[in-house]
């Protein structure tokens, strides 16, 4: 029988080389790794101060033979979650912000963390940045309900703070086992945490953005978050670019 692992490996390589070789044509603006030499961040840019590099990430199955996938599985992780008490994000939250969508998207996007509208209605991305990543997801032909969405982090962080490292430490075998059991084809990372985070990796969002990148062997696609694309509208053109890429690798595994 042949290996899934080995086949994703193989799909995402013939993916890579296609697209190598489209953008020597002229026909994708696209970058793949290695990235081009670094460049100086414009001003307007996503703030990329130096962060705590991410250790190496553990297998994403935390258990391979409990690991349900589907609903069934999210619901009994949402019940290991519980009244979360594991880390100080507890104290002032309203809703533990867990994640919604499609149990068995092939497409998930993951964000840095809840909201002050996310924090009320216990969903992700529901306030003015939920609406433009809405927007996004129905560019790329999907409905909302289609995907799976959810965040780093599922409390608000007071103030809308960035989280801090022990609060990240303490939530991420949460993500982690959102990912082992949706087990997506592709996933959207929006900003420079979720990016880091999925990456493994430290660099700024503004160069990390379009590059390809995996995480345990799933296709990730690091992009910038919808709140930054509020703030500074001219980068909506390289988000959607970023879009096209898992678009494009989406087609190519047959699932477009
Ligand atoms: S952020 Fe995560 S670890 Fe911290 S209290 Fe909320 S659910 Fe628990």
């Amino acid at each position: 029988m042949s290996d899934p692992r080995q086949e994703l490996r193989d799909l995402t390589a013939a993916f890579r080389a296609h697209l190598e070789a489209r953008a020597r044509g002229g026909l994708l603006g696209v970058s793949l790794r290695p990235s081009p030499a670094p460049k100086p961040s414009p001003p307007s840019a996503e703030p990329d101060e130096p962060l705590t590099p991410y250790p190496t990430p553990p297998p994403v199955l935390y258990d391979e033979g409990q690991v349900m996938h589907s609903g069934r599985g999210l619901t009994a992780l949402r019940a290991e979650l519980g009244d979360c008490q594991r880390c100080k994000l507890a104290r002032g939250r309203r809703h533990i912000v867990f994640g919604t969508g499609n149990p068995e998207a092939n497409l998930m996007f993951v964000g840095e963390a809840p909201g002050a509208d996310e924090d009320e209605q216990g969903e992700p991305f529901v306030g003015a940045a939920g609406q433009l990543l809405t927007k996004m997801i129905q560019a790329m032909g999907y409905e909302r309900e289609e995907v799976y969405i959810c965040n780093v982090i599922k409390c608000r962080p007071p103030g809308n703070r960035n989280p801090e490292p022990d609060e990240i430490a303490a939530c991420e075998q949460f993500l982690r086992k959102q990912i082992a059991i949706v087990q997506p084809r592709v996933i959207v990372a929006l900003g420079k945490f979720a990016a880091h985070f999925l990456c493994g990796e430290t660099t700024p969002i503004t160069r990390l953005r379009g590059n390809l990148r995996t995480f345990h062997e799933i296709p990730v696609m690091p992009t910038y978050h919808p709140a930054f694309l509020l703030r500074d509208t001219s980068r909506k053109g390289e988000a959607w670019s970023d879009l096209k890429q898992v678009m494009a690798l989406l087609a190519h595994m047959g699932l477009r």
